[in-house]
This record gives C-alpha cells, sequence and structure tokens, in this order.
C-alpha cells in the first residue's frame, strides 16, 4: 500500500472541520491547526462574536454535510436546528398601528400570509416544520454557529486519522518545499514567546477566514488577483429573551420562531433569528457614521429602535438595548473575492478565505461548506483517473513509492487547477447576490419589489410547467451552480419585461388595427392615388 498522503488543514470552522471529515474519510492523515482555543470549552468567548451567532443553514451546507457520509451527524445538525419558512417584515403603517407581514421563502408550501401585530403578540411555539420531510415547505434553518461547529469537531475526535491542534497559528509556509510554520500558544520559550515549530505536508487547505494567513502567504508563490471591500455597514448583535416557559417546561418565543424576522430601514436593518432555547439572536446593521453618533450618546438608542424599527422595544427592554449596544462590538463587514485559489500541487483555499461576502444572503458559510464537496469530489474524479492507470503498490518499495507519490502529486494539480478554473465564477456571483440582496432586504418594503415578487410567484405556482423559479428559491434551496441561478432568472426576467411591453403595447396594437379595418376602402385609393402620383413624377 502507499503511504498515505498529509493534508494540512488551518483554520477548524465549520469550513475546515468539513473539509477535515472529508478529508480523514478519504484516507488522508490529517492534522487540523486552529489559532483558538477549543470552541467546545465553555469558558471560550468566540472570537469577533459577543456570544455566537445565529446562521441559516440551507440547501447547499445541508447537501455538503450529507456528502460527508455520517448521516447520524446530520441528523444530530438538523434536530437543532429551528427551521424558519419565511420572513416577517415588521413595520409601523401611518396610522401608527404596528403590522407584521409574513413571506414564505416556498410558495409551494402555504400560500403567505397577513396578520396584525396585535393578532400574533401572544406566546407563540415553533412548529413542526422537519427539513427532512419532502411534505413541507422548504425552510432555511436557524442554527447556532458554535453548535454547529462543535458537533464537526466532535465527529473528527471519533477518527482515528485526524489530530486537533487548538491553540496553533499559522505563520508561514512555503508551497514549493511544502513546509509551513506553526507557533504553539500552549507551549512558551523562556522570553515568554509561543514556541515556533515547523511541520510538512502534501497539501494545505487553507479554512482559516477573511483574513486568511494561507492566502496572505500563497500569493507570494502564485499570482493571485485579489480585491476586497468593506462596506459601510457595522453590525452589533442584540438579544430577544425567551418567552415564559409553558408549564410542561418547554421553551416559548416572543415572536413567530418559523420567520427570520426583519425590520427594514432605509440605510439600516434590524434581524433576528430564532435559538432553540427560546431566544432571537439579532443583529443591528448600520452605516458607521450612525454607530458614531449612537456611541457618544448610548442612552439614544431606544429612541433610536422606536422611530427606525417600530415594535423591537416591545421585546428588548430599554436597559438591554442600551446594554448591549456599549458591550457588543461593532463589527465590520468584507466582501472579497480572489484567484486562483491554489498553487500547483500543494495548496488551496476554501471558505471565507477564498470569498468572504457581506451575509445578506445567508450564503456565507453554506457556499464555503459546498466548497468542500465540490473540491473533493474533483479530487474523487482525478484520484480515480489515476488509479485507472497505476497498478496496486508495494509497502517496501522505495521507487513504487515515489512514483505513486509524483502519480499522486499530478492528480492534485490537476484537481487544484480544475476546481479553481471553475469555482471563481460561482463565488463570484453568489459574493454579488449577497450585495444586491442587501439592497433588497431594505427596501422589502417597496411596491416593485412585491409587484415583481407576486408576478415570480404567481408563474411559479401556476404554471410550474414553465419551471420558472425565483432568484431566491435557486440560490437557496436548490444546489445548482450560482451563476448558471443567475442565468435562468436573467431569462425569466427578459421574458417578463417582453410580456409587460407586450401588455402595453397591445392597446396601441389593436386600436391600429381596427382602425386600418374600418377604413380599408379609402385607405385603399389614398395608396393607388399616391402610386399614381408618385409614377407621373
Ligand atoms: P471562519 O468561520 O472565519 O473560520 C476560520 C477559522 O480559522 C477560525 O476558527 C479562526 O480562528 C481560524 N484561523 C484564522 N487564522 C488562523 C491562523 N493563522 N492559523 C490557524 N487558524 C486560523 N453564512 C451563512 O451561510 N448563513 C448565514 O446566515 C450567515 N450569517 C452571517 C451573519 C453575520 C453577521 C456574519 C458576519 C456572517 C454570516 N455568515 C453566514 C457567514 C459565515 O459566518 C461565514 O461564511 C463562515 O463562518 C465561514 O466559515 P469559515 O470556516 O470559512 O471561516
Amino acid at each position: 500500500m502507499a503511504r498515505p498522503q498529509k493534508m494540512v488543514i488551518v483554520g477548524a470552522g465549520p469550513v475546515g472541520s468539513l473539509a477535515a471529515l472529508y478529508a480523514a474519510q478519504r484516507g488522508y492523515r490529517v492534522e487540523v491547526y486552529e489559532l483558538r482555543p477549543d470552541l467546545r470549552d465553555p469558558r471560550i468567548v468566540p472570537l469577533n462574536f459577543t456570544k455566537s451567532i445565529n446562521l441559516a443553514l440551507s440547501e447547499r451546507g445541508i447537501n455538503a454535510i450529507r456528502h460527508a457520509g455520517l448521516p447520524d451527524l446530520l441528523e444530530d445538525i438538523l434536530g437543532a436546528c429551528v427551521p424558519m419558512r419565511g420572513r416577517m417584515i415588521h413595520g409601523k403603517k401611518p396610522s401608527g398601528a404596528l403590522y407584521e407581514v409574513a413571506q414564505d421563502f416556498d410558495i409551494h408550501g402555504r400560500v403567505s400570509f397577513r396578520h396584525r401585530l396585535s393578532d400574533v403578540g401572544l406566546i407563540h411555539h415553533r412548529q413542526p416544520v422537519h427539513p427532512a420531510n419532502k411534505s413541507n415547505p422548504q425552510c432555511n434553518l436557524a442554527m447556532d454557529r458554535g453548535a454547529l461547529n462543535a458537533r464537526l469537531l466532535d465527529a473528527l475526535e471519533d477518527l482515528p486519522n485526524v489530530e486537533l491542534f487548538f491553540n496553533h497559528k499559522l505563520t508561514g509556509a512555503d508551497f514549493r518545499k511544502r513546509k509551513a510554520w506553526i507557533e504553539d500558544r500552549d507551549r512558551l520559550s523562556p522570553s515568554g514567546r509561543p514556541r515556533e515549530m515547523e511541520i510538512d505536508f502534501d497539501i494545505m487547505l487553507g479554512a482559516d477566514g477573511a483574513h486568511s494567513a494561507v492566502r496572505y502567504h500563497m500569493m507570494k508563490f502564485s499570482r493571485m488577483d485579489y480585491q476586497q471591500e468593506y462596506i459601510d455597514t457595522l453590525w452589533c448583535e442584540f438579544r430577544i429573551d425567551a418567552g415564559k416557559p409553558q408549564p410542561d417546561g418547554s421553551e416559548t418565543w416572543k415572536i413567530s420562531p418559523n420567520h427570520l424576522h426583519i425590520w427594514p430601514g432605509k440605510d439600516f436593518m434590524f434581524i433576528a433569528i430564532p435559538s432553540e432555547d427560546g431566544s432571537f439572536t439579532c443583529t443591528l446593521f448600520l452605516p458607521a457614521n450612525h454607530f458614531v453618533t449612537l456611541e457618544a450618546d448610548p442612552s439614544q438608542v431606544p429612541d433610536f429602535f422606536d422611530v427606525n424599527f417600530p415594535g423591537v422595544r416591545d421585546h428588548i427592554s430599554d436597559a438591554s438595548l442600551i446594554d448591549a449596544f456599549n458591550t457588543n462590538p461593532h463589527l465590520p463587514l468584507i466582501s472579497l473575492k480572489c484567484k486562483p485559489y491554489h498553487f500547483g500541487a500543494s495548496g488551496v483555499i476554501i471558505g471565507d478565505a477564498a470569498h468572504a461576502m457581506v451575509p445578506f444572503y445567508g450564503q456565507g458559510m453554506n457556499t464555503g461548506m459546498e466548497d468542500v464537496r465540490i473540491l473533493f469530489s474533483i479530487l474523487d474524479k482525478h484520484q480515480a483517473l489515476l488509479a485507472e492507470t497505476n497498478s496496486p503498490l508495494d509497502d517496501e518499495d522505495d521507487e513504487q513509492q515515489s512514483s505513486s507519490n509524483a502519480a499522486a502529486e499530478q492528480a492534485h494539480a490537476q484537481a487544484l487547477a480544475e476546481y479553481s478554473a471553475t469555482r471563481w465564477v460561482d463565488a463570484y456571483t453568489i459574493n454579488d447576490l449577497a450585495f444586491q440582496n442587501y439592497i433588497e432586504m431594505r427596501t422589502s418594503q417597496s411596491t416593485t419589489y412585491k409587484l415583481r415578487k407576486a408576478l415570480e410567484e404567481f408563474l411559479s405556482l401556476r404554471l410550474p410547467g414553465l419551471g420558472w423559479r425565483t432568484k431566491y428559491s435557486l440560490v437557496v434551496f436548490s444546489n445548482r451552480p450560482y451563476s448558471e441561478c443567475v442565468r435562468q432568472t436573467d431569462r425569466q426576467g427578459r421574458v417578463l419585461s417582453r410580456l409587460f411591453a407586450g401588455l402595453v403595447t397591445s392597446p396601441f396594437l389593436a386600436v391600429g388595427v381596427y382602425l386600418a379595418y374600418s377604413y380599408r376602402r379609402p385607405m385603399k385609393e389614398l395608396w393607388h392615388n399616391a402610386v399614381a402620383i408618385w409614377q407621373m413624377m
């Protein structure tokens, strides 16, 4: 047997952990290096996040976990999610009455419904919507990012060919020599600095987030195009506490737990995502200058909410609003694109390291997990081609070992090149869509938005034979390449425009045809006279 290849994975976030599972199941010797301490330690506060964030896990992420080949893991993760069947838009009418409007993500589930806040200001219970049940509407699944990550790490720990190193920071990498340098923060030198160690690898996978060290070092070896942008919006976390528990002790939610709640503003937005324990993790997205104004006088925060996010004060006390604003960090949002993602046969970046995006399509982590599925399917393909052309190898034979290494290297090089060449198109597409959705979510009250949505939904629902699907449903509930989703919806858009143009021009056409028919005799005479005059000239 050939010696197994060593895959070093940098970053044990959701994407790195899932990649380690895929690699381990393919027989690689896997080492995972993670800068932070083990997040499963309850004393640890995640970097950048106050507690943790709730994420929307959707089809692409679920599908990637499904392909990890651990059905129990998938079941366990799905069991810890709260299904969100749609958006709940909150607002205030000119009369001052509060309202909320539900828009289902999956219009084939149940028709959207509308109700006044007074009808629903009671206790809410979670609807038993299980994503595995096909008869239920398609949902986004709310999941605590830390809890998801912890489950992936637990699964990794059970595998004999995986070693996890927490508190280990990648500080350098040479992709030609296949060596990397790691700071071990648990072992200090006599001078008090973390000890540095040198490791080697056959292939390194960089899943170390938006500020990726792997990407930084890879850029010294590959001609990588790179662009990044900070948007002028910061985010800060808030929380709606659980409602009073039921007599049997089970949780209750103050607002519907099966919706992604949105309080849209022109330049800003407040959202709430349900948690299993009955609470909601809320995020305020606000331009930086508004943060500066409120930071100068945080006592203004409740009034600011009152004006811009009507009804939120019914669920979060003024003291909690001010406390969360003062205590929780005000964090930036970065969007980055780069390509190629690899160098030769020795390194590749995935997840946020390759394509961090603004979070407004809820696809950042889902795309990162899809990277894992696609990358390993391409690796599998090239390994299979390799196996077809090579015979099994002997353990002891050095010559055969080195020829096996060369063949594995060739397969890696071809696979990474194919991955880079194909994946960037979809990564760039979802990056752009996330930006567009930011605008859409903030203006989700506009008449054009509602009209377009209604028309698309009507066509999708009433004429299913046309294969008409909304962009959101293709992006979030399918595994079609993002670029294909956009191509299909662009095509649909062109058909819609023609339909509109036809509807607008058809009355004029009808009047024209009617006049021509009614006055056909005088028109004919006129035409003959005109021809005769023309011939006499
Ligand atoms: P990360 O989660 O950033 O993990 C990278 C890991 O690498 C970290 O653990 C870090 O400690 C480690 N690391 C960094 N540097 C080093 C180093 N030098 N050496 C060793 N280790 C290192 N996505 C969704 O799909 N749905 C959502 O609803 C959603 N909502 C979001 C809401 C907000 C407010 C934000 C900010 C993001 C949201 N996202 C969402 C995006 C999602 O959080 C990211 O896309 C996802 O976490 C990326 O995972 P990752 O593993 O690639 O990177």
